[in-house]
């Protein structure tokens, strides 16, 4: 929902001015998701914004709790009839973080990723991005009103940065004091390592948090785990890092999924150690190891095996660590989400 073009429809419907707080506190305060339940708005107004303006831009299909409560997975139906997935997390108690989606499907199809496996369809529209920060909060509102989405990351399916236009503009909107006012700095993009977007990035948000998928700095081994590698090999991505501290001054996270016997032998410490000193302020990096999950939800993630290799980096004089794994018994968590591999969209009618 764009808030903007609500009020300026309710300014040319000559509504009355105090209008725009009663939807605002509709949509943002109560967290109403369908405009039939903002009941202090007049029937005939409910109806006509229900028809210009729905507030979510999907259906929600289904929320998943995860065992101890701390992750909620949400499947959504698009309006052409895919399905996409989204995560609401809380790593600290009364403070949620919601994992968005970017794309349908995703064509990088990295080797550890659920999503890598399902084909790309199509790229998600700002507002598909947007809502999906909306509908946690509501989500959250609707649960306990003290409790807020203090921050947004793009790790859910797709690579935001071959969705460019759209991750910018729905950037824009999770920040907009008049939509969620989701502060800059608590937003992260993470990308596979699209070296041509991280220097876009550092002018057009050099406020959010980068994270970058390194998992490997080996080029035969990235091009095998992480495919963007054949377009962006590991030296043009060193560069594209450099650049983009330097141009902005800000941290940089590599995510490095500890996958055990593949990539956390004596050896990868000591290359992974190198490849980040030759970094010039390299000092700005912090390394989060994501503890490897199984992407079709099989056993639990070693966190044992990720603790040790952040000890032999930390040990190294590196700034590393642990990235708590939420949500995997529901397949919430990071390479897991796949909306059921329901790529495609049935047919309403055989086509015959
Ligand atoms: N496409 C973007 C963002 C989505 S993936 C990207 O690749 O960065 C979010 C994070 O989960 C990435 O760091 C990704 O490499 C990591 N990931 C993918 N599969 C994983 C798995 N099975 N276990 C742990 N992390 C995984
Ligand atoms: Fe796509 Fe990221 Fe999954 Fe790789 S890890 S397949 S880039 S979503």
């Amino acid at each position: 929902m764009n808030f903007e073009t609500v009020k300026k429809f309710l300014r040319k419907d000559n509504q009355p001015d105090y209008r725009v707080a009663q939807v605002r506190q509709a949509v943002f305060g109560r967290g109403v998701s369908y405009w039939a339940e903002a009941t202090t708005l007049p029937e005939p107004l409910r109806q006509k914004l229900e028809e210009l303006f729905p507030v979510l831009s999907f259906k929600p299909l289904q929320v998943l709790p995860s065992k101890k409560g701390d992750a909620f997975k949400a499947v959504l139906q698009l309006k052409d009839g895919f399905k996409i997935e989204t995560v609401l997390m809380r790593p600290m108690r009364g403070h949620w973080s919601v994992c968005v989606s970017t794309q349908v499907g995703c064509a990088i199809g990295c080797a550890i990723c659920a999503t890598g496996k399902m084909k790309f369809a199509r790229n998600l529209s700002a507002e598909e991005i947007s809502d999906q920060a909306l509908f946690w909060h509501q989500y959250v509102k609707r649960k306990n009103p003290e409790d807020r989405i203090a921050g947004v990351v793009f790790m859910g399916m797709g690579e935001p940065l071959l969705n460019y236009a759209a991750v910018v503009k729905a950037v824009g909107d999770i920040s907009d004091p008049d939509y969620l006012g989701i502060g800059q700095r608590h937003i992260s993009i993470s990308t596979s390592g699209h070296a041509g977007n991280i220097q876009a990035l550092a002018g057009d948000l050099p406020q959010v948090n980068l994270a970058v998928s390194l998992h490997s700095v080996e080029d035969e081994e990235r091009d095998r785990l992480v495919p963007m590698n054949k377009k962006y090999p590991l030296d043009e991505l060193k560069n594209a890092v450099e650049k983009y501290i330097s141009r902005t001054g800000r941290q940089v996270f590599l995510e490095y999924a500890v996958i055990p016997g593949v990539n956390n032998l004596p050896k990868h410490t000591r290359m992974l150690g190198k490849w980040v000193r030759e970094i010039k302020n390299c000092y700005l990096i912090h390394v989060n190891l994501i503890p490897y999950n199984n992407p079709e939800g099989k056993g639990r993630p070693d966190e044992e095996a990720a603790r040790t290799f952040a000890a032999a980096l930390t040990g190294m004089g590196m700034s590393a660590t642990v990235r708590k794994s939420l949500g995997s018994d529901i397949k919430g968590a990071c390479g897991q989400l796949a909306a059921g591999h329901s790529v495609r969209p049935r047919p309403a009618k055989p086509n015959c």
